[in-house]
């Protein structure tokens, strides 16, 4: 499943290539016809995420909510724009190309689609959703578990249903609706403290609450919890404030080094030619995440792996206590 970063990046993506345009909007399958119709022709004011759901703020207080779930994913044809100048992502190694394909989302992997995009626009690609495209650039939405169009209100409650996301640095219900969120109250830090240490649910599964802590999934919660040496049983009611401060703190270091290289690299361990590697080799990216009954790379422990919240869990049963 896609996680916060890859959303960002989405949401980046239609900041450089969409918003400011007034793109032609369809659906090709045919499920989001009545959707697409509402939006088709408008300009594309804001694109923006919290946690893995994108917003996108079309004139007339329309707004685009997509949550890709497990299998969706966006394609981009066309002019693509890098992300960030002089940072070559992984997925725009080499040179730039004018015209190419991008995918975003599907778990793990972002990467170019083909080489060259021969004609444009490009005919859609199975199950296409939702297509929107301006005379230069075609995102193609596949496989989403929500995509849905929203008005300001529905949309504020829609963000306000998500906890704390470190990446967001404005008050995007206030870009997105027009309507600014409820007094600040305490910070987006404070907030999630209190929320991760209320209740005696396991932190393992606190961290997975988009209504906790809004972005994070099943890589980055194995991750967290290995660089805090914290047992993923311990109750939110044990850990310490501090701790929790800590995780919230380290979830923005790693929120925002995913979003700048579009890949989860979770080692602080490794030096500059340590992290070139893993960022080639998925194998060395991570502590424990997808290595069960492989030696911890701390102590050496067989990493165990377990159910938590239907999802799988892995952890050092040595340094995590
Ligand atoms: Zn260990």
């Amino acid at each position: 499943m896609p996680e916060g970063h890859t959303v960002h990046r989405i949401a980046r993506q239609f900041a450089r290539d969409l918003v400011g345009h007034r793109p032609a909007v369809s659906s090709p399958q045919g499920r989001f016809a009545a959707g697409a119709a509402l939006l088709d022709g408008r300009e594309l004011l804001t694109s923006a995420a919290v946690g893995k759901q994108l917003f996108l703020g079309f004139e007339g207080g329309h707004v685009l909510r997509v949550h890709l779930g497990l299998y969706g994913a966006w394609d981009f044809a066309g002019v693509v724009s890098p992300l960030e100048d002089g940072v070559a992502a992984v997925a725009s190694l080499g040179a730039p190309r004018v015209r190419r394909r991008l995918r975003m989302g599907e778990g793990e992997r972002e990467g170019d689609v083909g080489a060259e995009v021969e004609e444009f626009p490009p005919a859609p690609v199975g199950q296409v959703r939702v297509r929107i495209a301006t005379e230069a650039t075609v995102a193609d939405l596949r496989g989403p578990t929500a995509c849905e169009v929203l008005d300001p209100a529905a949309t504020a409650a829609a963000i306000d249903r998500l906890g704390p996301d470190p990446a967001v640095e404005d008050d995007v219900r206030a870009r997105v609706t027009g309507t600014p969120s409820e007094a600040a109250g305490p910070g987006a830090g404070d907030v999630v403290v209190q929320r991760l240490t209320a209740r005696r649910t396991p932190v393992g599964q606190l961290l997975m609450d988009q209504a906790v802590v809004a972005g994070i999934g099943n890589i980055y919660r194995a991750e967290l919890l290995y660089r805090a040496r914290l047992d993923p049983h311990t109750p939110g009611t044990r850990v310490p404030r501090e701790t929790a401060r800590a995780l919230w703190d380290d979830w923005a270091l790693l929120l925002a080094d995913g979003i700048r290289t579009g890949v989860m690299l979770t080692r602080e361990d490794l030096d500059e030619a340590g992290r070139a590697a893993a960022l080639a080799d998925p194998a060395e990216r991570h502590w424990v995440y997808g290595r069960a009954g492989e030696p911890c790379r701390t102590c050496g422990t067989p990493v165990a792996v377990e159910e938590m919240a239907g999802r799988r869990l892995y952890w050092c049963p040595t340094c995590q206590r």
